[in-house]
């Protein structure tokens, strides 16, 4: 069979191994005759397993003992509530959103249900090319007690390199598309959240790390399910979790360690995303709107000069084996997105695809 590549953006590709090995345990994981998908969440099996996953986690970013992992319910969107629920301790306070794309516009909306959140334009266009402003340049309240933002936009395919230092807030980072894409400097935020379907697995869970000091009874009512504190003093199992979506994790994070971690996983993230740039800006016939510091590496949107050719494109991508390049509806074009698992060959194709296209159809 053609060799396939799956360069969507989320739920993604999995790295081989991870499905074989989903496969082969099926019916038997553990050497218990039965699917890790139909024991209890809380037998010592799974727990075990949760345990390590937990601590893979930890090894494998660094965290500090000062932060506590939970693993939730609801994807990334369930925390643009859980937020200011768990946060907030009027809804008059002042909390900052950075807008730096679709995803974190999004949260600033949804939060607008608890709050009036200061929305703050970061986002700026030069010589046709998006760029985002240097984080010294934000104008962020002076009394906020949160900023939120996103560090990297799927969607949009614009990224924040620098990482923000404020001592009188907190932090809050919506890591969805780039959490475990390279190291983090943990200590600088006060949560983090991702939503798992990128590189952490397949949809269903999302995992938060969050600063100790944060988990504290909520002022407001918020439902047991989203609040950190019994999430945190539940082991992340108030009610039954999504266990597939936790032993695919698992599976990722033992991975990811097989794989040299996340440095190493880091070197590749930006060789891969490297090579994709060079060959769309070098071609005359594709384009990206992104200046080169803002450049996200894990999700590339490219457009075609001439987009009368997108269904074209898109049509033979797949007959090539590539899947997944329709861009986002809300910014057209392409986008592909090479998470850890995209392998270098995978990009090697996309690009003599792209290059063989734009031969033909010049
Ligand atoms: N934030 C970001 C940055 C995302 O990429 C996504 C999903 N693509 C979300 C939030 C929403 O995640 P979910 O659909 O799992 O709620």
């Amino acid at each position: 069979m053609n060799k396939v590549f799956n360069f969507s953006a989320g739920p993604a590709m999995l790295p081989k191994q991870v499905l074989r090995q989903v496969k082969e345990e099926l019916y038997n994981w553990n050497n218990m005759g039965i699917s890790v998908i139909e024991i209890s969440h809380r037998s010592k099996e799974f727990l075990q397993l949760m345990q390590e996953a937990k601590q893979d986690m930890r090894d494998l970013l660094d965290i500090p003992e000062t932060y506590e992992v939970l693993f939730c319910h609801g994807g990334a969107r369930a925390q643009f509530s859980a937020i200011p629920m768990n946060l907030l301790k009027k809804s008059s306070e002042r909390v900052d959103y950075i807008k730096t794309g679709y995803w974190a516009y999004n949260a600033a909306i949804e939060a607008k249900k608890y709050c009036d959140p200061r929305i703050i334009n970061v986002v700026g266009k030069k010589n046709g090319l998006y760029n985002i402003q240097p984080i010294s340049k934000w104008d962020v309240s002076e009394n906020s007690l949160y900023i939120h933002y996103c560090p990297n936009e799927t969607i949009d395919g614009i990224a924040v390199y620098e990482t923000p230092n404020f001592s009188d807030k907190i932090v809050v980072a919506d890591c969805s598309s780039t959490l475990f894409s390279g190291p983090l400097n943990i200590n600088r935020f006060g949560i983090i959240y991702a939503t798992a379907q990128k590189n952490i697995g397949i949809s269903g869970l999302t995992v938060i790390i969050i600063r100790k000091d944060l988990l504290k009874e909520p002022y407001r009512v918020v439902p047991s399910i989203l609040n950190y504190k019994i999430l945190a003093d539940n082991f992340s199992m108030f009610n039954t979790p999504v266990t597939v979506s936790w032993y695919v994790a698992s599976l990722m994070f033992k991975w990811l360690k097989t794989q040299g971690g996340l440095k190493e996983i880091n070197k590749r993230n930006q060789e891969k995303s490297a090579l994709l740039y060079n060959a769309i800006d070098s071609s005359n016939f594709y384009y990206n709107n992104i200046s080169l510091s803002n450049r996200s590496y894990m999700n590339i949107p490219f457009f075609l000069e001439n987009n009368k050719l997108n269904d074209l494109f898109l049509k033979e991508s797949i007959s090539f084996g590539l899947h997944g390049l329709k861009g986002h509806k809300v910014v057209g074009g392409m986008r592909a997105s090479l998470y850890n698992a995209m392998t270098l060959e995978g990009v090697k194709k996309l690009i003599r695809f792209m290059k063989l296209f734009s031969e033909k159809y010049r």
